[in-house]
């Protein structure tokens, strides 16, 4: 049955492409925020400059995330 397997093929290469759209719509771009979206601290510049368009000091990146994890 060939023309399942390519649809398969098709469905799964446009889950992919999904998956990296998202990916990068979530990742942050331009420059780094100088202080943290979230509490106001300044975010360090050895941190800005490691992470590229980060908006969040280490704390809050890391509540962050692990929120996103437990949900
Ligand atoms: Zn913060």
């Amino acid at each position: 049955m060939p023309d399942e397997l390519d649809l398969a093929q098709t469905i799964n290469e446009q889950f992919l492409a999904d998956a990296l759209a998202e990916h990068q719509r979530n990742r942050p771009t331009g420059p780094a925020a100088i202080l943290c979206e979230e509490c106001g601290e300044e975010i360090p510049e050895k941190r800005r400059r490691i992470i590229p368009g980060c908006r969040r000091c280490r704390e809050c990146q890391t509540v962050l995330e692990n929120r996103r994890r437990c949900r």
